[in-house]
């Protein structure tokens, strides 16, 4: 049985609108499921007061030890029902079988990485002789979060968000993509056979409008965000407006790639292919790729030929290398950017649909774009790279440098010193050496600039839950 309602209070509940979302294969958009239940404004209501009263209730008096206890039984289920719910996400956006079972035992290490830390939330304190003041600091938990998820990696973003707020004592109303919710929905049976009292984790489905309604609503006390810069921006103002609810934005990304000539060239190639992972569709992807002249001919070669001899198809065929996009509105939007990059920069290679129908694009590159080419300067999110020259490493920091994003970037050299100058000088949250951005759960995932404010992950991912309380003692009575 596929569940298609709300998940409100431990309960699959009926919405209150009568709007249901239909979900397409980008294969070749078919229908996958319909009929799944979109939150009115007034089950939004419903959802936030269900996280309130166990914010209050019952969750607040669970032990460090029974929080644990619980998110490691969740823990398990989701291992155990990996192999269900990991299809959701290739019928729905197309996502190839071994990234979905990447991504879902990623998010099942998440919450066991997370319940860790339960009863080892922070506290100080501090004498002060001179005024004779002892103060303590303690970490209360933020209350009532509202989480918003974007649909290329669902369960990591409900991992990232759900599980450091469970860790330190809030609630959640979750809310997925439209393009992806089905997987997301299931696992509200998993809470409920966890243990977990009703109304700790309640998910919403919906569109931008619920997200909106999260965002602005006067009894969240956080809102979590992963998605466009876009939407980040809209959520940061209407939590601004709201009740100036805590904000963590997870925003996009137009990450770049710096290759210099004493880099291992295999690895530079071999890891700078990783950028069509998910079909390009990765917040992290190092899209602006910056080599130095002395290499640019070979390096610009070895790219070519590995894109085209990647393996373009259905994702559940064992040979596809490289599936669809998401669907047809992520189709036209990355047809028309590459429609534009051809009149902004030289074709490398790709460029076109592939096939008759479905969601299939060539995987594309493109060199020396104009300086404010919308293919240099925008997330595309799609098979689409640029690559251009330099001279000095000074050039090829400022050209880092100069955008508007600043989610990561990666840096190929067998110099250490000059890579760590480098990464000091990078306006970004992440600086990978000789790698690809390989997210872990135990350090800070975060964006400078316009790709996001704060960090999940790590022990900064957990703090983002809570906040801090100062408590004076006169001690001179
Ligand atoms: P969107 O910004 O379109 O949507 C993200 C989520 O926000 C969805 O659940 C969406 O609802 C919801 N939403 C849309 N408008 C609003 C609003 N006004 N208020 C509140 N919520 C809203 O992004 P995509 O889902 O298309 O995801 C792709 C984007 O996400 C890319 O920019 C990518 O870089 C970024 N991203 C960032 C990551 C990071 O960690 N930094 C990781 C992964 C992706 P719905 O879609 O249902 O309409």
């Amino acid at each position: 049985m596929v569940h298609k309602q709300l998940f409100i209070n431990n309960e699959y509940v009926d919405a209150t609108s009568n709007e249901t979302l239909s979900i397409y294969s980008p294969h070749d958009e078919s229908l996958v499921e319909e009929g799944i239940q979109i939150a009115s404004l007034r089950d939004v209501d419903t959802a936030v007061a269900a996280a309130r009263a166990a914010f209050q209730g019952e969750w607040s008096q669970w032990s460090p030890r029974q929080r644990s206890t619980a998110m490691l039984k969740f823990a398990d289920l989701l291992e155990a029902h990996a192999k269900e719910l990991a299809p959701w996400e290739t019928k729905s956006v197309g996502q190839l079988p071994a990234v979905a079972e990447f991504i879902y035992p990623w998010t099942v290490e998440t919450f066991r990485y997370f319940a860790g830390w339960t009863d080892k939330l922070p506290g100080e304190s501090w004498t002060d002789d001179s005024t004779g003041l002892y103060h303590l600091v303690q970490y209360d938990p933020v209350g009532v979060c509202a989480a918003i998820g974007a649909w290329n990696a669902s369960a990591m973003f409900f991992a990232l968000k759900v599980a450091p707020a469970l860790a330190t004592g809030c609630t959640v109303v979750f809310k997925a993509s439209e393009k992806s919710p089905i997987g997301i929905l299931q696992i509200g049976a998993l809470v409920k056979e966890a243990g977990f009292p009703p109304g700790v984790v309640n998910i919403v489905t919906g569109d931008g409008k619920v997200g909106a309604a999260l965002a602005s609503h006067m009894d969240v006390d956080k809102v979590t965000f992963t998605g466009s810069t876009f939407a980040g921006l809209k959520v940061q103002e209407l939590a601004l407006k709201s009740n100036m609810k805590r904000v963590t934005l997870e925003l996009g990304g137009k990450s770049p790639s710096l290759v210099f000539p004493d880099a291992d060239l295999k690895n530079a190639l071999e890891k700078s292919m990783w950028v069509l992972t998910n079909s390009g569709q990765g917040c992290i992807h190092a899209t602006r790729i910056f080599v130095h002249e002395d290499i640019a001919d070979t390096f610009i070669a070895g790219m070519k030929e590995r894109f085209e001899q990647k393996t373009v198809g259905a994702p559940t065929d064992s040979k596809t290398e490289m599936g669809p996009v998401a669907d047809r509105a992520q189709f036209e939007r990355v047809m028309s950017f590459i429609d534009a990059g051809k009149q902004e920069a030289q074709l490398v290679t790709g460029g076109n649909r592939v096939g008759e129908k479905g969601c299939y694009i060539q995987p594309t590159i493109f060199l020396n774009p104009k300086d404010d080419a919308r293919i240099y300067r925008e997330e595309i999110f799609g098979p689409v790279v640029t690559i251009r020259t330099f001279k000095t490493e000074e050039e090829a920091i400022k050209l880092a440098n100069d955008t508007s994003f600043g989610l990561s970037s990666c840096i190929y050299t067998a110099s250490v010193p000059r890579a760590l100058r480098i990464a000091k000088q990078l306006k970004v949250g992440g600086v990978h050496i000789n790698n690809a951005h390989q997210t872990h759960n135990r350090v800070p995932f975060g964006g400078a600039k316009k790709s996001g404010l704060g960090s999940e992950g790590g022990r900064l991912g957990l703090m983002a839950y809570l906040e801090a309380k100062t408590i004076s003692i006169n001690m001179t009575l």
